[in-house]
């Protein structure tokens, strides 16, 4: 039975930036969690990063692919450069879904690490933009198929559809 990498915060754990969850309410979940299917993670804290933290954002308009090949940055509002702990964050990401089964990673949208349908431009204006965060690029790149919480109901049909 493949498993589900999701984010800790759409668990309810108080793992965001400001220091709080958003858990993600729908049947599935429950479901989910009852089958024992779903795995937490949260790339930020992995990468070294405490909670709370400064909000963060990839530069310049750019995406978690041009972060994973060095052509962008992923800076806190302070200013400061955390692109390493992302990186590190979203390559373990990648090390546990593998260690742990997992086929599908169900992640929440817009963030620069989790993001897979929108992320914010870098500005911190609130600006989004399509792409994807640098840890839902890589698992993409590592082959595991990511949902966007938005997309839970196309994650149920696939899971449904392979009867898995
Ligand atoms: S890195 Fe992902 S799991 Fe961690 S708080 Fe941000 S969105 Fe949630």
């Amino acid at each position: 039975m493949p498993k589900i990498l999701i984010s800790a915060c759409l668990l309810g754990r108080p793992v965001r930036y400001d220091g709080k969850g958003k858990p993600l309410v729908h049947p599935a979940i429950d479901r989910w969690k009852a089958e024992g299917r779903l795995v937490a993670f949260c790339p930020e804290q992995a990468g070294g990063l405490s909670t709370p933290r400064p909000p963060a954002e990839i530069e310049g308009g750019a995406s978690g692919e041009d972060v994973i090949e060095g052509r962008a940055r992923v800076i806190e509002k302070t200013g400061r450069d955390v692109t390493k702990a992302f990186v590190e964050g979203g390559r373990k990401a990648v090390d546990f879904a593998r260690a742990n089964g997992c086929a599908y990673a169900l992640l929440i949208d817009g963030s620069p690490s989790c993001g897979s349908g929108f992320i914010y431009d870098g500005s911190f204006s609130g600006v989004r933009h399509p792409g994807l965060g640098v840890t839902a690029a890589l698992l993409r790149q590592a082959g595991i198929a990511v949902f966007s919480d938005r997309e839970i109901e196309a994650l149920v049909a696939r899971i449904a559809e392979g009867m898995e």
